[in-house]
């Protein structure tokens, strides 16, 4: 029932004016503050110029300043690009230059990749500066070993010519930006896809995709309150998982939205936890897992903890389980969802039955079949490529309209996505995702989806992370090699890990080479970057 992002927040800053909106290392922010520098914000970005449909990239962690941006560039109708602070400067480079941002805001600290890359980007007109302790009302000196954790180092910035200073132009302007109509079909958001496949490029997101999909999952949740929840914010808004289920649900909800700047730091995590009480805290996999067996863990409280929407990867059973048990019996479903789809699509829902090993059932609004490859529909329990339709689902990819089409084929006068996984419904409507398309080994003529045999190396007692991928072989092919990090404390040889997968798997599918590693790559949201390892084997093969 509200058209665009800001309305949603203009609604609960109404509902709920005293209400803690956001909370960062002790400072916090109500509703009616966040809503005025939101407006102070788009007055600002419209006197410098700022156009409706202009392109704003924000290139920040979560932090007060995050949201203002996003908010505050949206009310003056300019498209977000988010931008990923893990970015070096040429990937910031080629997300600038494609998606032709003039107007990039970003944290002091990562001005200097800008600068690295400056001469080739004419085209951004304006620069945004903002610092981590623009938010907060500690003594500088106190922040240092947060700023170095960031990034590494930082050199300050010059405010002057094109650069400006986030927190001068919004304290410069009063909060009275020019109305700008927004629709639901008005371009929200940029955002490009994770990386874990070929080249990055921008799904388009409308005001009318995001909204829908804040109130999709919300259904899912079962019995929240607005004005009453507190939601952990420690995936990243840069990411539209985290916008979608931490940001804009927590906006959507008026609850009060604990910013982590750092989600890598368990023990800060686990300290937020206790002091904060959370009820809502959507995540990924490894950041359950890393709490599951995180040494401090049994020293906190984690017992406000009432719901948690796993997506971005599998969730291990195991971890489901045990991250219930030391919380005394947080609901963890897992949920499954995709950029394109802004992005959930399917969960187990909160209330109601779950389906272990499950993404559950498509969210309210959303059409969901199993595909054959020409798009027919598959029977139940036969494996094919999942296709979604719903309010969600993207516009486009923007300026590739060849991808677009591909991804978003017209069947029987409806627009389907297709999501590149393999998946399988069960009779009860339930289902489970085998793998991705893309991701499938071949070897000697089998199908082999790189999933089972991870899970059947995560039951293992010694391991904590697993990776499959195929790699070349003279006769089959590809042959399937692991690569594991073990707990704390523990380890097996290669013939244990075989014998064990032995057991448990056909000899096709078991996996002939082993490298054990400290860590796995991850994505920025913490998804195991198989691609990455499939390249490293390449180069070594090289
Ligand atoms: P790219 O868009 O380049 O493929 P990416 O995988 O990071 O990169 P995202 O949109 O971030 O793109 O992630 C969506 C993908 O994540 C899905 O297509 C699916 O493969 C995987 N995924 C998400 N949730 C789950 C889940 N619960 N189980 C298995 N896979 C999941």
């Amino acid at each position: 029932d509200v058209p665009s992002l800001p309305a949603m927040l203009e609604r609960s800053a109404r509902r709920f004016p005293d209400r803690t909106a956001l909370h960062f290392m002790g400072q916090t922010h109500s509703y009616r503050q966040l809503w005025q520098d939101v407006q102070r914000f788009a007055a600002a970005l419209q006197k410098l110029g700022v156009k409706p449909g202009d392109r704003v990239s924000v290139m920040l962690p979560n932090c007060p300043q995050f949201v203002v941006a996003f908010f505050g560039a949206s009310l003056a109708g300019a498209v977000v690009v988010n931008t990923s602070p893990l970015y070096v400067a040429r990937e910031l480079e080629h997300q600038l230059l494609d998606s032709g941002s003039e107007t990039l805001i970003m944290l002091d600290a990562f001005y200097p990749r800008f600068q690295q890359v400056e001469v080739n980007l004419s085209s951004v007109r304006r620069v945004i500066v903002t610092g981590i302790q623009d938010a907060l009302p500690f003594p500088k000196n106190l922040l240092y070993p947060l700023r170095e954790r960031i990034q590494g180092h930082w050199t300050p910035v010059r405010v002057g010519g094109s650069v400006y200073q986030m927190q001068a132009l919004i304290r410069s302007q009063a909060p009275r930006p020019q109305p700008v109509p927004i629709q639901p079909n008005t371009l929200a958001l940029l955002q490009y896809t994770g990386g874990t496949t070929g080249t990055p490029k921008g799904a388009m997101l409308t005001h009318g995709n995001l909204v829908a999909n804040t109130q999709q999952a919300r259904a899912w949740l079962g019995d929240v309150q607005e004005g009453k929840e507190v939601l952990l914010a420690a995936i990243p808004f840069f990411h539209v998982y985290g916008m979608t289920t931490a940001m804009n649900m927590g906006v959507l909800l008026a609850a009060t939205v604990v910013l982590v700047p750092n989600p890598r730091d368990i023990h800060m995590l686990l300290k937020l936890i206790s002091e904060m009480k959370p009820t809502l805290f959507p995540g990924v996999p490894t950041m359950y897992s890393a709490i599951n067996t995180h040494p401090d863990t049994p020293n906190f409280d984690l017992t406000s903890i009432r719901a948690c929407i796993s997506g971005s990867a599998p969730l291990p059973l195991e971890t489901a389980r045990r991250f219930r048990q030391i919380t005394g019996g947080a609901n963890l479903v897992e949920g499954y969802g995709l950029t394109e789809a802004s992005p959930v699509t399917h969960s187990n829902p909160v209330e109601g039955e779950q389906h272990e090993g499950s993404i559950g059932l498509p969210l309210p609004g959303m059409y969901a079949y199993v595909a054959a490859p020409d798009g027919t529909p598959q029977p139940c329990g036969t494996a094919g490529e999942l296709w979604v339709s719903g309010p969600n689902v993207m516009a486009g990819y923007w300026a590739h309209l060849e991808e677009s089409e591909k991804a978003l084929p017209v069947r029987e006068g409806r627009t389907w996505l297709r999501t590149g996984d393999v998946a399988i419904m069960d009779e009860a409507g339930y289902f489970r995702i085998v793998d991705r398309q893309k991701d499938v080994i071949i070897a000697g003529g089998f199908n082999i989806y790189p999933r089972e045999v991870e899970e059947v190396l995560y039951a293992h007692p010694a391991v904590l992370e697993a990776a499959a991928i195929g790699v070349p072989h003279p006769h089959r092919g590809e042959t399937v090699k692991a690569f594991v990090v073990f707990r704390p404390g523990m380890q097996a040889t290669p013939a244990e890990l075989e014998a064990w997968c032995r057991e448990r798997l056909s000899p096709y599918k078991v996996p002939r080479l082993y490298e054990v590693r400290p860590t796995l790559p991850k994505t920025a949201v913490g998804k195991i970057l198989r691609r990455q390892l499939v390249q490293e084997e390449k180069d070594r093969l090289a």
